[in-house]
């Protein structure tokens, strides 16, 4: 049953990567999505070695290589002194590095894979709450002329992201905690010494800033490098003592920070991935890179007709790294005396210390948990 077309709410990158795996296991999925366009925002920066791994055998992965950045590491700066560094070098993988690239390229990368083979992405059509989604029936809403219909699959991919309707209609809880202050990012030309091949995080005060670039695969040689800003506090342009903004950003936004797991990975035939399941601070990078491994390991069940084991193998892997991001975030934005006290003076000590330093190489990189065996 499970290998008959499957349904897939949201074309974000989990929802084209879940097409994009299970096409290579003769699974054509139906993808559909409420947007007209796509989203053209960088959010994702960093595609990370777990996420290069598994996109290996579509031959995706040569392609988003030959587009983006290899960033080497992590320089981290309180006020003007560099307190510790850490080398993705140290990895040991074939791709000892954080790629960046904006979401904006990695999403166009699989578009045009699904495209290359034939899968259309249908625009237009949200999901609206369905009353018998956990059975395979999705209620179909087309944005424009408002025609309803009624979409049967025999399984459903919901990554509709964080405000899942899917999850809605099929009453799963989404339970944990979502931060009061919000998190403002600038993306902007920056006149620096800063390393552009690894990325910067600053502590101060009030917090942290982060800085990374922003790569597309466009940029013409001698251009100014974009930079992403990040804050946690409002204004982090103005924290920047090493760096002078060169014009105006080109995309600021803020938001607040959640981080929260769903209560279940399915509910019937409807399983969750990506944003739709779990969300958490880009402290780690792991947001888009985590929803694309549940699209691989649904597509590896989907081929073995394993279906039924996606609670028991993501969720314990989804929660432990929702979690311990939970924490790191914790300490990286100093949110107590006793935090900000460890972040100050401890942490750069601790971070000379081999465990430490490849417990945060492998949560970055995605490698903080073996890959699923399939024979048990
Ligand atoms: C500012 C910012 C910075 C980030 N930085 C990082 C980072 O450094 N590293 C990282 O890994 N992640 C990062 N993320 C998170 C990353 O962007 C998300 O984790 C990622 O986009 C999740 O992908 P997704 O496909 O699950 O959901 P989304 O990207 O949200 O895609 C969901 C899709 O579903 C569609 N949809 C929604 N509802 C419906 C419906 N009812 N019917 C039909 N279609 C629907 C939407 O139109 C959308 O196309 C960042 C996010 C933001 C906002």
């Amino acid at each position: 049953m499970t290998q008959s077309s499957p349904l897939i709410i949201g074309a974000g990158p989990v929802g084209l990567a879940a097409a994009s795996f299970l096409s290579r296991h003769g699974i054509a999925a139906r993808i559909v999505d409420k947007r007209t366009e796509p989203s053209l925002l960088s959010k994702a920066l960093g595609v990370n070695p777990r996420t290069l791994e598994l996109l290996e055998s579509t031959g995706l992965t040569d392609k988003l290589l030959a587009l983006g950045k290899k960033i080497h590491g992590a320089t981290i700066h309180r006020g003007d002194r560099i307190v510790a560094q850490v080398d993705f070098e140290q990895l040991e993988h074939r791709f000892p590095f954080l790629l960046a690239l904006s979401q904006a390229t990695t999403e166009r990368i699989l578009r045009e894979d699904l495209a290359e083979r034939g899968i259309p992405i249908e625009r237009q059509l949200e999901l609206v709450d369905s009353p018998q989604l956990a059975e395979g029936k999705a209620e179909l809403v087309h944005t424009e002329t408002y025609e309803r219909h009624l979409a049967e699959a025999s399984w459903i991919v919901a990554a509709d992201g964080a405000h899942s309707i899917a999850r809605k209609s099929v009453h799963v809880s989404f339970p944990g905690d979502t931060y009061d202050r919000a998190w403002v990012l600038d993306d902007i030309s920056l006149a620096t010494d800063l390393d552009p091949n690894r990325a910067h995080i600053k502590f101060v005060d009030d917090g942290f800033l982060f800085m990374l670039p922003v790569v597309t695969g466009e940029e013409e040689p001698g251009e100014p490098t974009v930079w992403r800003v990040l804050g946690n506090f409002p204004e982090p342009l103005n924290y920047l003592s090493e760096a002078n903004p060169i014009g105006k950003s080109l995309w600021n936004s803020s938001f607040h920070i959640s981080h929260r797991l769903v209560e279940k990975m399915n509910v019937g035939n409807v399983y969750f991935a990506g944003d739709a399941a779990h969300l958490h601070s880009p402290v780690g990078a792991r947001g888009m890179n985590l929803g694309i491994e549940d699209a691989w390991v649904l597509a590896e069940l989907a081929k073995r007709d394993q279906l039924s084991r996606y609670q028991k193998l993501r969720w314990p892997v989804d929660n432990a790294i929702v979690q311990r991001i939970r924490t790191f975030t914790g300490f990286a934005k100093g949110e107590s005396f006793f935090k900000r006290m460890v972040r100050n003076h401890i942490a750069p000590h601790l971070l000379r210390l081999n465990k430490v330093r490849q417990t945060m190489l492998h949560t970055v990189s995605g490698l903080d948990h073996p890959l699923p065996t399939w024979d048990d």
